[in-house]
């Protein structure tokens, strides 16, 4: 009776193992992105000129910035527009705008203040 019994009983067992390793490898790999420096960068900005480093000529800058229309700042005309007939009152106020912030020394881009 022993003859008919499986050599290896846990074969079925063996392969849903590797399945599963298989299935849990690609969640094993690090997963950390090198996205310190800009976090850094972004915290730092704000409405108005900041004192940041540089992440591209690592200089500590003063920031350039530019005010930006969005979406919303016509919006908010166009809003204005049918309550008061103040439709100018949005282009004249910088807190509709976004603000991007500018390296005044090599001039990269290095991000934008959302309002
Ligand atoms: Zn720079």
């Amino acid at each position: 009776m022993d003859d008919t019994l499986p050599l290896y009983p846990g074969h079925g067992t063996d392969s849903a193992t590797i399945q599963k390793m298989n299935d849990v490898s690609p969640e094993m790999k690090p997963a950390s992105a090198p996205s310190s420096l800009l976090t850094q960068t972004t915290l730092l900005l704000g409405p108005e000129n900041g004192v940041t480093t540089c992440p591209f000529c690592q200089a500590l800058v003063r920031t350039e910035i530019k005010h930006t229309t969005t979406t919303r700042t016509h919006t908010l005309s166009l809003l204005y527009c049918l309550i008061c007939c103040c439709c100018c009152i949005p282009f004249c106020c910088d807190s509709a705008k976004n603000t991007d912030h500018y390296c005044p020394s090599c001039k990269k881009y290095l991000g934008t203040y959302e309002k």
